[in-house]
């Protein structure tokens, strides 16, 4: 019990000095608040709650003791605390004197990021807030495997638990895929024998969580065919991904127009979303739930929005090109949707339904050139912009850095590949 009797130290330590926090010492010996029973010590009790469905912070500070006056004397000090953004589920870590009936601590954590303390001053003098930044530290992780059934199956095995536990892989999953939605489809490219690396930026909090941060590099290998990328900031603050020779990710369409975090998420990765192929009926169908969102696979303008025999509610885009694209058997439409409106790349254009001829929910999509239905392969989806030329040779400097700890030393006769002998 000796982190409690630090806490009560610190926590008068910060009523007498207003202090703002770093973590200390002390901070890091404590363990994880999650949810425990009420812990009993000499003076105090511990309990936790949490933001229930449809419930305001109101109603958990209520749940506690933290009402009327005191409710409202707390909102003044809670300044870092942002009420309409916390989420169902926020936990909430109370202490109380023992047998009293309002708790006089709360401990809020809005991000993985941030600690919020509230204490409750002596008397009726109001409460004081005090904020500790949680120093997670990032290292670099690379892994790699074969693909047989899904990427995030891939992932899954490839992952060991101590370098990030399942909810985080399965971020990373979504990550890659992300990555890679101009150049790879996920539920439809992938077949057995496809490989993956990646250079990726895991954290760490002193109390040793693990969560993942983001790609710094990858390489699929998908039919044969590998496909880099690279992590570059050029003088956007928020960088972008370029293959090796220097060209976006980035193209003039998508390769799925459901998002992959919103299929694999229901089926967790396990099962192929993919019920039929173009060569069946001219398009693709993606299974999804009903309610997913439909997304442009690129710029164009809406072309038809409306229901249209067999496929129920269809939208019908016109890009660049001769091309076009459809999108079938939605339950509605997306906001604002009607013949001859602008659509960007990536919105929300309807929502997965089961109308016209349909056996259960799933998207209908379909690629025409020049009218005429086609299965759009890999090289459909345009060309990606390339650095712009007055970052060519930093960009050279950041790839070659990145490739030597993406990949591993090269077998003998290998060609192409940099290898690193440290
Ligand atoms: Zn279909």
């Amino acid at each position: 019990m000796a982190w409690r009797v630090s806490h009560y130290v610190a926590a008068s330590a910060v009523v007498a000095g207003g202090m703002y926090w770093a973590a200390s010492a002390v901070w890091a010996a404590r363990r994880l608040p999650v949810a425990r029973a009420i812990v009993v010590t000499d003076a105090y009790e511990h309990f936790g709650d949490s933001l229930g469905r449809r419930e305001i912070l109101a109603d958990v500070l209520a749940r506690a003791g933290i009402a009327g006056r005191d409710y409202g004397n707390l909102l003044v000090a809670a300044t870092a605390l942002e009420p309409r953004r916390l989420r169902q589920g926020q936990r909430f870590e109370f202490r109380r004197v023992k047998h009293a009936r309002v708790a006089d601590r709360v401990m809020i954590r809005p991000s993985p990021e941030r600690r919020i303390w509230l204490t409750r001053r002596g008397g009726d003098t109001g409460w004081v807030q005090t904020e500790e930044v949680i120093p997670w530290v990032a290292t670099r992780s690379r892994i790699e495997g074969g693909i047989e059934t899904s990427l995030y199956d891939a992932l899954d095995q490839a992952v060991a638990e101590t370098l990030l536990p399942a909810n985080e892989r399965r971020e990373l999953a979504w990550a890659i895929a992300d990555v890679y939605d101009w150049e790879v489809d996920f539920t439809r490219d992938i077949r057995p024998g496809d490989r993956f690396t990646v250079l990726f930026e895991r954290l760490e909090s002193p109390e040793g969580e693990r969560r993942f941060g983001r790609i710094l590099a990858a390489r699929v290998d998908v039919a044969k065919t590998p496909s880099f990328a690279f992590y570059f900031e050029g003088d956007s603050a928020r960088g972008a991904f370029y293959d090796e020779r220097g060209r976006s990710l980035r193209r003039a369409f998508l390769r799925n127009p459901l998002e992959f975090r919103r299929i694999s998420s229901r089926f967790g990765g396990r099962f192929h979303p993919v019920l039929k192929t173009w060569r069946n009926h001219q398009g693709i169908d993606y299974s999804a739930s009903a309610g997913t969102p439909v997304r442009a696979t690129a710029d164009g303008v809406v072309t038809q929005a409306g229901r249209e025999g067999g496929y129920g509610n269809l939208v019908e885009l016109r890009h660049a090109n001769g091309i076009r694209t459809r999108y079938g058997h939605l339950s509605r439409f997306g906001a604002r949707l009607r013949v001859g409106a602008r659509v960007k790349q990536q919105q929300t254009i309807g929502y997965v339904g089961s109308t016209g001829l349909s056996t259960g929910p799933h998207l209908h999509y379909e690629f025409l050139v020049n009218g005429r239905a086609t299965n759009p392969q890999r090289k459909s989806v345009g060309e990606g912009t390339p650095v712009p030329a007055r970052y060519k040779t930093r960009y050279e400097q950041v790839r070659a850095a990145l490739l030597a700890e993406l990949l591993p030393p090269a077998p003998p006769g290998s060609p192409s590949v940099s290898a690193r002998d440290d």
